[in-house]
């Protein structure tokens, strides 16, 4: 089979590699659509990386024995490996799994990891199907593009009475962005990248405000009669967007982080904690019980579509990676048979 991998910095490439096979209850899927993430952090920088992508979704060609899954299951491949019998894994809350063992120990098999692949091993209980007359371009968008956001908004109870303040509107926020407007939020965006800036008009914020603007926050504040927003979330990862959701968020309001950081957020416990009544709530993907309601909006938003910008075949991986590095782009879609 073929998979795309990054050679070195600023360099990718396809490879030939042995294909995976079915072990247990893990099944082999051909993927069909392997969304973009923040793999061209990784492609900037280099060195080589063999294990590429962690969303797709595709068709169940190999199983081992009965199991969740048959032959011909269209299904939308769940990021990332758990133990499945933990109780976090049992309770839907794989994603924080405790007890991810090594893919090779237990597979047996070097390949099957990358979704930048035209095959894939998966454990089958983390293959959910995908509803009939749904793409899987479509499905592929239950992965990051919707999760993050989708389990974030759930956790801060976001209703149509809310006005949300989202900070970042790269593809994990504009996925936010459907989420919201699905829920009926009326949803100030705070983004400085033109392309992203006019995405967001188009997916109907209601105000976009420059991050760079000295008086961000006082637009923020008079945009919500000096009170504040209900909800806000980041999805930037940035300290100064992080400390903005905080700062324009109302009395007894919402703050969700779903933006990946590696540098400290000084919080003030009195001021921001206690005195105002924050609720802070930090979340990385969806309960499993909550794919219905992800797949729901999957189906009913006439926004869907804006969110993703392009759909390249994987044999164009290097054009694609300098695509997704440009930020001129919402969600990228590969496909590896192309
Ligand atoms: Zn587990
Ligand atoms: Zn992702």
């Amino acid at each position: 089979m073929r998979k795309a991998v990054i050679l070195g910095r600023r360099q990718a490439g396809i490879v030939e590699v042995p294909q995976p096979h079915a072990v247990q209850n893990w099944a082999v899927v051909k993927v069909h659509v392997t969304p973009m993430c923040t793999e061209y952090k990784q492609y900037l920088t280099g060195p080589r990386a063999d294990v590429l992508g962690h969303e797709a979704a595709g068709e169940v060609v190999e199983v081992a024995q009965p199991g969740r899954v048959r032959l011909g299951d269209r299904v939308v491949v769940m990021p990332l490996y758990a133990c499945g019998t933990c109780p976090l894994c049992v309770a839907g809350d794989y994603i924080y799994c405790q007890n991810v063992s090594s893919f090779s120990a237990f597979t047996g098999d070097q390949e099957g990891q990358s979704t930048y692949a035209q095959y894939l091993l998966k454990p089958d209980w983390l293959l959910l199907p995908i509803p009939e007359g749904v793409s899987y371009e479509h499905a592929s968008l239950a992965c990051c593009a919707l999760g993050p956001s989708y389990g974030a908004l759930r956790a801060a109870n976001l209703s149509a009475i809310d006005t949300l303040l989202l900070t970042g509107a790269g593809p994990v926020g504009l996925g936010a962005l459907v989420n919201a407007r699905y829920r009926g939020a009326r949803t100030i965006v705070v983004e400085s990248n033109p392309y992203r800036v006019d995405r967001a008009q188009a997916m109907g914020a209601a105000a976009v405000i420059d991050p760079r603007d000295p008086d961000a926050l006082a637009q923020i504040n008079a945009l919500t009669n000096g009170v504040g927003v209900d909800v806000a979330l980041d999805c930037s990862g940035v300290v100064a967007a992080q400390r903005l959701c905080i700062d324009a968020t109302r009395r007894r309001g919402r703050v969700a982080f779903i933006g990946e950081c590696h540098d400290d957020l000084p919080i003030r416990v009195s001021p921001d904690l206690i005195r105002k009544g924050l609720t802070l709530i930090g979340n990385w993907h969806y309960n499993l019980a909550d794919y219905p309601g992800v797949m729901h909006v999957i189906q009913h938003s006439p926004l869907l579509d804006l969110l993703v910008s392009h759909v390249l075949p994987m044999s164009r991986i290097q054009e694609a990676f300098e695509l997704s590095a440009s930020q001129q782009c919402a969600k990228i879609l590969l496909k590896p048979w192309a």
